[in-house]
């Protein structure tokens, strides 16, 4: 994912910077290399979201074409 919570605000991976998943509010790591863009991870291979898939360039692309608040937005059915 592009953006987790850091210090109560939604922020992109960094190298040692620690963000909490606005979804399940678990710990995520940056993953921050050469091979694959910036994102954040849970640890171990869990996922709470049952429609992520990994994110390329061109994705990354097209979800700038919206502002970063439009981007990731968590909405539940209740
Ligand atoms: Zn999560």
């Amino acid at each position: 994912m592009r953006f987790a919570i850091v210090n109560g605000i939604r922020a992109e991976a960094a190298k040692g910077v620690k963000g909490i998943c606005p979804s399940c509010e678990s710990e995520l790591i940056p993953k921050c290399g050469e091979h694959r863009i910036n994102h954040w991870a849970h640890k171990g291979t869990r996922t709470c979201d049952a429609w992520w898939e990994p994110e390329t360039e061109w994705h990354r692309s097209w979800k700038s074409n919206f502002s970063d608040d439009w981007q990731e937005v968590i909405l539940v059915d209740r």
